[in-house]
């Protein structure tokens, strides 16, 4: 008989399959799963060379898969930029020490990012300028960002960004000096652009950023991650980084943005779908409209407090036909950006036309975002066999902002999750970070408490159960990966990826989920991270 690698017993294991199964142990043999079931059937895989792991009150779940994040963009936040945040910094000599350690990490010449300070929490009161970072950044570009579209360079930085005291200002920007004339530093508005545009990071940074992104998202429980809109470079440093062996998570691309049919045409001829169980390329990423805090994303209503503005379509309805045909009749996944009503509906007519066009069996084509679709919209999604993936745990971080934005009434009826599952839609949900952090437990409470941070209820209509949420991250999730038979489930024959957790969310009130905390993570059988 056959010994198991891996054993982890004394469950619950949460295992995610078609009848949501309680098991009590899984064993692991070559990365995959061996045996899941009652303990002793599991532990008799025992054997002298077994690691045996005790769940002792822990619950384990499937790796959570993760149909939305910008994972390049969160590893360079994370390994680059220093938190500056009060209460981080209360000072602007903290400011001075944190950033004074980063530079003496740096490498020569490499950027050093701060984000984000706020002048009226800061000790001193007032706007720190470039002759406080440059004592100890002769050679490195510095630059602090204040927490809405202002920043502070050094000196170094102003040079590589091209500022001199004859630079004029942008439109829309403000490039302060002295009473010498000479620039201070401090740049407002979208005279910011001047210095974030110079901002390059080497191949070297890169892959220095996605194995930042692999531990932060393994010390969270994910294993699979969907990177949505990533270019030439950025698709090389994905590539380098798993021949070196330092990609961990299952990295599935969607090649973007693409702003046009030129950009379409382009991605089609330089890319196709491929690859293996580490790293994919599957789709193609487009966007209609913005977002609800700016006031773009697309309504067929205006907004509450400008009923005028309805916000902005980016691609006129014919020539995003083509474009998603184009990836369509290429075998690509093609994933539409479609938040208001207006834009979800020319989503969905996008994804009809091709579909009409090329009829082709199983595109699994996806809306990211649809917080706000028509009925009209959710048959059609239902009849093409769109998924959707959507962030609930913006309800939590950003709701108060939607509200202010759209009124109560119509957020009522904001990431309808619920009517999607119902109606049989794959819905994978996500934190789009950078824009909020990838935390699965606020996933989880956003989508069964439907609270925002404030603790407004926002549409709890649509409050789903925690066994729900959770396959909002695991089963239905790993069919937009194209991945449902090898993750997203602890079955016999799938990878074993595996996240071991404070206690089990399926059994616990709404409040205490986000208190849900990982302990360790396995990809493929091996760990990637434990709690210490
Ligand atoms: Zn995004």
């Amino acid at each position: 008989m056959s010994f198991a690698d891996l054993v982890i017993k004394n469950g619950p294991v949460v295992t995610m399959d078609a009848e949501r199964r309680i098991a009590e142990a899984v064993a692991v043999k070559d990365g995959k799963i061996m045996t899941v079931g009652y303990e002793p059937e599991v532990t008799r895989l025992i054997g002298p060379m077994t690691e045996v792991i005790d769940l002792a009150g822990r619950t384990l779940t499937p790796g959570l898969v993760n149909t939305h994040d910008h994972m390049l963009e969160q590893g360079i936040s994370s390994a680059f930029v220093a938190d500056i945040r009060y209460p981080k910094a209360r000072s602007i000599k903290d400011i001075q020490g944190i950033m004074e350690g980063r530079v003496r990490e740096a490498s020569p010449g490499q950027w050093v990012l701060g984000h984000a300070w706020d002048e009226t929490l800061l000790e001193e009161r007032r706007f720190p300028t470039r002759y406080d970072l440059d004592p100890f950044s002769p050679e490195n570009p510095v630059y602090i960002k204040r927490v809405f579209q202002m920043g502070v360079a050094n000196t170094r930085a102003l040079e590589i960004a091209g500022i001199t005291k004859d630079t004029p200002d942008p439109e829309f920007g403000v490039i302060e000096n002295d009473e010498g004339g000479e620039p201070t530093g401090l740049l407002r508005g979208r005279a910011t652009n001047f210095v974030t545009d110079a901002i390059k990071w080497t191949l070297e940074d890169k892959e220095k950023a996605i194995r930042q992104a692999c531990s932060d998202f393994h010390s969270v429980g994910f294993t699979t991650v969907i990177e949505p809109g990533i270019l030439a470079d950025n698709i090389e440093a994905y590539r380098s980084s798993h021949r070196k062996g330092g990609l961990t998570i299952r990295t599935l691309i969607q090649v973007g943005f693409l702003r046009s049919l030129d950009d379409a045409r382009w991605a089609v001829e330089n890319y196709a779908v491929g690859g293996d169980d580490v790293l994919r390329i599957i789709g193609l990423k487009m966007a209609v409209d913005g977002g609800v805090g700016p006031r773009t994303a697309l309504f067929y209503e205006g907004y509450r407090d400008r009923p005028d503005v309805h916000g902005v379509q980016m691609i006129e309805q014919e020539e995003l036909d083509e474009m998603v045909h184009l990836g369509h009749v290429n075998g690509f996944q093609v994933a539409v950006h479609a938040i208001g009503d207006k834009a979800i509906d020319v989503a969905v007519a996008a994804y009809e036309y091709a579909q009409r066009k090329t009829p082709r069996l199983d595109p699994r084509h996806q809306i990211v975002h649809c917080y706000f679709p028509s009925e009209d919209a959710l048959r059609k999604i239902v009849e093409l066999g769109v998924m959707v993936n959507t962030q609930t745990p913006f309800l939590y971080f950003l709701g108060d902002s939607f509200v202010e934005a759209l009124g109560a009434e119509r957020c009522e009826e904001c990431m309808p999750v619920k009517t999607l599952a119902e109606r049989g839609i794959p819905v994978g949900i996500s934190h789009d970070a950078t824009v909020t952090q990838p935390l699965p437990n606020v996933g989880l409470y956003a989508s069964v408490a439907r609270k925002t941070i404030r603790g407004v209820a926002l549409g709890t209509g649509e409050t789903v159960t925690a066994e729900e949420a959770l396959g909002f991250y695991t089963m239905p999730a790993a069919m937009h990966c194209f991945m449902e038979d090898k993750v997203g489930s602890i079955e016999v024959g799938k990878y074993a990826d595996l996240a071991v957790w404070n206690f089990n969310p399926l059994d616990v009130e709404p409040e205490r989920l986000l208190d849900w905390e990982c302990q360790m993570t396995f990809v493929g059988g091996r760990m990637v991270f434990t709690r210490e």
